[in-house]
């Protein structure tokens, strides 16, 4: 795999392996979650299921996991999406079905010494993934953080003034991709998954709302769909993605997904190209010439919480 100058790869193949998850409908994953979770926690996690129900339309709901459509089955699907964007949003959307590219993982870097807490990344984030405007939601959180510890815990969300501060320095966090994701283990009916580039995605219409695997992620790295988010038709994002940045139902829980709807088409993640200071290396850690192979051979990394084992496939490191 060659590489562009920010070390992504240049050339999406047309490999179109998916994830090997056993074939099952909705029916059987919540009577899979029955035995999986026992009495008590069944009740809890139907609760949200019955309320998916009320929200989705009868297609949506009774449609089948995303790794089980055929690629008829797909096209209908996305059709309806995009049908259902416009009658909703007033947006013409192109929703496309982007897979991994074979010999690909991707790595995130950001250069601590670099970044100065601007929160551009936030904002464009905000604008790339088609987020509800009224919340003013990110995947993305900059920590104002007091020198001398990586412990995240100790930093600020909500920071303000003129940045930077002289005792600080700013630690941006999303979504790590982890390599063993606890969000990925605790999901009752199987609607998140990491796939061969590293990708941990969700299936929005399989996803029941149970928020079980918000409450796992240590990097608090996911967000739940309160409400029906509003996003003016003008700002909507066009260029979409079935597992990436389309406009998500309410009550279901949405992640970062290193912006698969362009890094699999060759591109940046958005955060990275808004990002005034360069603070930010994304690339194909299999690509011996990548820029972010290089960070990772050269420099010395952190990884935030290396205590829970989860691997993240999210570095930071300092000039
Ligand atoms: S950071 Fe959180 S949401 Fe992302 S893969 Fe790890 S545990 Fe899952
Ligand atoms: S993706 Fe999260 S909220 Fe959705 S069903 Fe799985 S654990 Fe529950």
């Amino acid at each position: 795999m060659t590489a562009t100058e920010n070390g992504s790869p240049k050339q999406p193949s047309t490999d179109r392996s998916l994830p090997v998850i056993e074939n099952f409908t909705r029916r059987a994953a919540v009577k899979g979650a029955f035995a999986t979770l026992g009495a008590g926690a069944f009740v809890a996690a139907i609760s949200p299921l019955r309320q998916a129900a009320e929200n989705s339309s009868a297609a949506e709901f009774m449609q089948t996991h995303y790794t089980e459509l055929s690629p008829d089955q797909k096209g209908d699907v996305i059709a309806r999406l995009e049908a259902e964007t416009k009658e909703k949003y007033g947006a013409d959307v192109t929703i496309a079905d982007d897979r991994p590219i074979p010999g690909t993982k991707f790595v995130y870097a950001i250069n601590l010494s670099v970044c100065n807490g601007n929160g551009k990344c936030v904002e464009a984030c905000h604008k790339e993934n088609n987020h509800d405007r009224d919340t003013n939601q990110s995947y993305i959180r900059v920590l104002e953080m007091p020198k001398g510890t990586m412990d995240m815990e100790k930093g600020s969300t909500t920071y303000s003034g003129t940045v930077p501060k002289d005792d600080k320095f700013y630690l941006p966090v999303q979504c790590q991709q982890c390599d063993e994701p606890p969000c990925v283990d605790v999901c009752p009916v199987k609607a998140t998954w990491k796939e061969e580039d590293g990708i941990v995605v969700v299936d929005y219409n399989w996803c029941i709302g149970c928020r079980y695997c918000e409450a796992a992620c240590p990097y608090h790295a996911r967000r739940f769909n309160w409400k029906k988010p509003e996003v003016p038709a003008k700002e909507i994002n066009p260029d979409q993605s079935y597992l990436s940045n389309r406009v998500r139902p309410v009550g279901v829980v949405e992640k970062c997904t290193y912006c698969l709807h362009r890094t699999r088409r060759g591109k940046l993640p958005a955060c990275l190209e808004a990002c005034p200071t360069g603070a930010r290396v994304f690339g194909n850690i299999l690509d011996p010439e990548s820029n972010i192979r290089w960070i990772l051979e050269n420099k010395r990394v952190y990884i935030l919480k290396e205590e829970l084992g989860t691997k993240p496939a999210f570095f930071y490191y300092f000039d």
